[in-house]
């Protein structure tokens, strides 16, 4: 521990930010034996960790812009939370339908699902079939759209409830030692003597004085604004696009599974999933430029959600009982916002302070552990003897 003053509160690793990736730190720097203080100034998954598709996937159409090792490690990091949550986290059925007038025809599909399946190592959940349809049969999904259907494929992906799995792993971390300042909004960071000062508003019960050797910036669309708060060493910062999605909750049936369909007007990849009893519909992608805390559906984006599912679903009614929008943080770069990188991208931003920007719901836990390994030299010495891993703690 740095020389610090008596009245303040230390902690070797200060995290500013309680979605996903912030309490997924927490975690394993709590089970690895660090002293840690998650800092989120709203509530646990408040943001973007609560406005995702819950899908947790290896992500099949990141295959098209040759990101494998994400779909690989997300694949793999899907395996393992099923096991590990099982009541949070459940394998659901997908279906791809293919119409005469699909963009992407039936043979590319099937090598798609063959590649996932080796890059999940032809693990439980990769088999996949082709369902041959035909008049006599019946279709593998109620109500779906059957004029120019050719063949449905079928394969496995999970699905979440994204804020009760964030708040699971609050609820871990804290089992395991870490402290939760919300509603805390980190202010200021000021690094002196070899720590950084941190200042918050919003909370009566946080210390006075709270000093950490090393701060991690997970605060998601808010990454820069956090960076913008420090002072006492120089700052890095990367360039990145906020990308709006929305999705519309349908007070119609919920499908016997996700299914997975091309959106007529722009070929975009769009689901149509269960959701406590209803129907979720999502998602789209449009830089935002607003405030992060106030972006919400526009009328646009929920009228090109309806016609999809009016499109697939003709005999429905489509009723919207709710909408729910979230930001993706993808960094700046001139190609389209469908084949940019998805995966976290760790930024050294300053001395001792890491900043992650992006990233998946799915594989928060694989990217907490590549967290850890890397700032591990930078950190005070552990708590003898008080070591676990991540990969064997089980949520509830
Ligand atoms: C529309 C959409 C659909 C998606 N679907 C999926 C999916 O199906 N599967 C999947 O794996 N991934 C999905 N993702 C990606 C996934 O949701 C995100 O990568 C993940 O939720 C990001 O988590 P985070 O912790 O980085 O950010 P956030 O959840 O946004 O958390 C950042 C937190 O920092 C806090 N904060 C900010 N500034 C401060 C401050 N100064 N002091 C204290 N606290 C602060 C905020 O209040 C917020 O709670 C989707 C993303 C979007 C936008």
């Amino acid at each position: 521990m740095p020389d610090i003053e008596k009245n303040t509160t230390y902690y070797d690793i200060a995290i500013i930010g309680g979605g996903i990736q912030g309490v997924g730190v927490a975690q394993a720097a709590a089970a690895a034996g660090y002293s840690v203080a998650v800092f989120e100034q709203t509530a646990i998954a408040s943001a973007t960790s609560s406005k995702s598709s819950k899908l947790i996937h290896g992500g099949l159409r990141y295959l098209e812009s040759g990101q494998f090792k994400l779909v690989r490690k997300s694949l793999l990091e899907r395996e393992r939370l099923i096991k590990l949550a099982p009541g949070l986290v459940k394998p659901v059925a997908f279906y791809i339908p293919i119409y005469k007038q699909t963009s992407r025809p039936a043979w590319q599909i099937g090598i798609g699902l063959f590649l996932y399946r080796i890059l999940g190592s032809f693990k439980k959940y990769t088999q996949f079939k082709r369902i041959r349809v035909s008049k006599r049969k019946m279709l593998p999904i109620k109500g779906l759209l059957s004029n120019d259907l050719k063949t449905v494929y079928q394969y496995y992906d999970a699905q979440t409830d994204d804020r009760l799995l964030t708040q699971a792993v609050m609820h871990s971390a804290q089992s395991l030692g870490a402290i939760l300042y919300c509603p805390a909004k980190v202010t200021q960071l000021d690094f002196k003597e070899g720590c950084y000062h941190i200042q918050t508003k919003g909370m009566s019960s946080v210390p006075d004085v709270i000093a950490a050797t090393f701060v991690v910036n997970v605060s998601g669309p808010w990454a820069n604004d956090v960076l913008a708060r420090i002072t006492g060493t120089p700052v890095e910062t990367m360039e990145y696009d906020l990308v709006q999605g929305t999705h519309i909750v349908l007070d119609a049936a919920a499908p016997e599974g996700v299914i997975y369909v091309e959106a007529p007007e722009d070929q975009r990849a769009v689901f149509i999933m269960p959701w406590k009893n209803k129907t979720l519909v999502g998602t789209t992608e449009k830089v935002y430029t607003g405030d992060p805390a106030r972006v919400t559906a526009t009328e646009g984006e929920i009228e090109y959600l309806k016609k999809i599912y009016s499109y697939y679903m003709p005999q429905q009614k489509v009723n919207v009982t709710d909408t729910f929008a979230g930001v993706r943080v993808l960094p700046k770069l001139e190609s389209s916002l469908f084949s940019r990188p998805r995966d976290t991208l760790l930024h050294d931003s300053a001395k001792n302070l890491l900043t992650l920007y992006g990233g998946k719901l799915t594989s928060y836990r694989a990217t907490a552990e590549q967290v850890l390994a890397k700032i591990e030299t930078q950190l005070p010495a552990r708590k003898p003897g008080k070591k676990k891993s991540t990969r064997n703690i089980h949520l509830v």
